[in-house]
């Protein structure tokens, strides 16, 4: 024993003057997360959303979440069209922001993906070269930054849709579930139907059992062991900003006139001027007739809510179906089922009519009665009742209007499914939209497979 008791001496004195001699070094812990990046190219804006998730898990549901995100200032990319290098510039504030908040050691694991939407699809339509330009500066502007960058695309309206769809029920914890036992576990719950409406276009996408009459509405996905036939429709020139403008334009139309209109959905007694070269500049409103870009169109207010949700009522088309039904414009739509989650500007758009008007908007009833509030109130009225948001407020009775025909008598949601409609732009923390089901999906986050299973065979 003494033997022992003075080797031990002898060993921790050996180790006592090595640890002297020998300069120490803290251990540099890896950091415990990992992260992804996504920008979110809309017509309107570009959000940058950054994700992170626990460096040693990666494949249960709810472990992404979002570490923050950025909104760019100035127009969505395709707005810098035709001028060199500001589609570029106009990263360059999030892409800083990144670049701080991101541990440097693992700059070059973060995947980073640039995702276009509807206002670049219709700029693909207008002006292709230009588009692809666009495309290109970006592309090389997120070369130069040490994220692993996996490209900059534009997304179909299909994939919009399913990706906002993926987002949804992976936020709910939908697909699988940790459970009590410390297990994950199928939560045997229905999948939730996503509604999103973007500046330049709206998706519709939800599970459905029925047949989908059309293939192009169809998606088959496979996630954690489980197989999902989802219904996605997105239609091209039903987001916020070109329903405003195609509203514009069929008011000129019916009122015979370039120079000056009334506008029934504008505040009473509120004017307002257009240059007739931002009606006209898209797609969606393509003028059979010369016009004067350079001329300003002179718009007048007149509060009227029913005159208001006729012209609305106009921008769709309810009179053809070829398929055993629609929901408009010949388009092919299941009956709608189950709960639904509403983001993006319908998130703003509800949540502007309950305050302004003070009722809780529970049925197409209610949103009707909302409506018709807030298309009587003066301009004044509109800015004593809601902070902020100057000039939005002329648009919010239109708007409203739209999102009463496309939900009622569009998709068909009514007094009994209404309810069933979740209007939010979070879920915990993280914002709702295409960005998330995007990375999840491109970065192997989400299996095909069931963990549980899986795990089993490799144990
Ligand atoms: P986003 O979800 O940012 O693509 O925006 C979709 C549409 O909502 C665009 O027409 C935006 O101009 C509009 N929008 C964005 N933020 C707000 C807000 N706070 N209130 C009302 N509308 C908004």
């Amino acid at each position: 024993c003494q033997i022992i008791t003075a080797t031990a001496a002898l060993f921790l004195a050996v180790c006592g003057i090595l640890l002297l001699v020998v300069p120490t070094e803290d251990v540099k812990e890896p950091p415990e997360f990992m992260y992804g990046i996504v920008l979110d190219a809309g017509s309107s804006h570009t959000a940058m959303f950054i994700y992170k998730w626990p460096a040693d898990k990666q494949n249960g549901t709810g472990i992404v979440s979002q570490h923050s995100e950025c909104h760019a200032k100035g127009g969505g990319i395709s707005s810098h069209a035709g001028n060199r290098g500001g589609a570029a510039r106009s990263l360059e504030e999030c892409m800083e922001q990144a670049m701080q908040e991101i541990p440097k050691s693992r700059h070059k694991l973060t995947p980073l993906y640039l995702g276009a939407t509807a206002g670049m699809r219709l700029l693909n339509i207008s002006k292709p070269k230009d588009s692809d330009e666009v495309l290109k500066e970006v592309g090389d502007k997120l070369k130069t930054y040490p994220f692993s960058f996996k490209g900059a695309t534009i997304l179909s309206g299909q994939e919009e849709g399913a990706y906002g769809w993926v987002t949804v029920n992976y936020l709910l914890e939908n697909y699988i579930k940790y459970g009590f036992v410390g297990q994950w576990l199928s939560p045997g719950r229905d999948t939730v139907g996503a509604l999103d409406f973007g500046g330049a276009s709206t998706q519709i996408t939800f599970e459905t059992k029925q047949t989908v009459e059309n293939k192009d509405n169809l998606m088959k996905l496979r996630l954690y062991g489980r197989d999902y036939q989802i219904y996605t429709k997105s239609f091209l020139c039903y987001g916020r900003d070109q329903v405003l403008l195609r509203l514009l334009a069929l008011l000129m139309k019916t009122q015979g006139s370039d120079r000056s209109i009334v506008h029934p959905c504008y505040p009473a007694g509120h004017s307002d001027s257009i240059k007739l070269s931002s009606v006209f500049d898209t797609p969606c409103d393509k003028r059979q007739t010369p016009y004067k870009p350079d001329d300003d169109l002179q718009i007048k207010g007149t509060g009227n809510y029913d005159q208001c949700l006729g012209n609305v009522s106009h921008l769709f088309s309810f009179n053809k179906c070829s398929y055993s039904k629609c929901s408009f414009d010949e388009v092919f739509q299941p009956n709608i089922t189950g709960n639904f989650m509403a983001f993006s500007a319908f998130f703003y758009t509800h949540s502007f009519l309950q305050e302004a008007s003070g009722i809780s908007i529970m049925s197409p009833e209610h949103l009707e009665d909302a409506t018709r509030v807030v298309c009587n109130m003066s301009f004044q009225e509109m800015t004593n009742k809601v902070q902020g948001q100057r000039s939005r407020l002329k648009d919010y009775c239109a708007v409203s209007a739209f999102v009463q025909v496309l939900l009622v008598n569009g998709y068909g949601f009514d007094y009994l499914s209404f309810p069933h409609i979740s209007f939010q732009k979070k879920a915990g923390d993280t914002s709702v939209g295409w960005s998330l089901g995007y990375m999840l999906s491109l970065s192997n986050l989400l299996p095909a497979e069931d963990v549980l299973q899986r795990k089993s065979l490799c144990s």
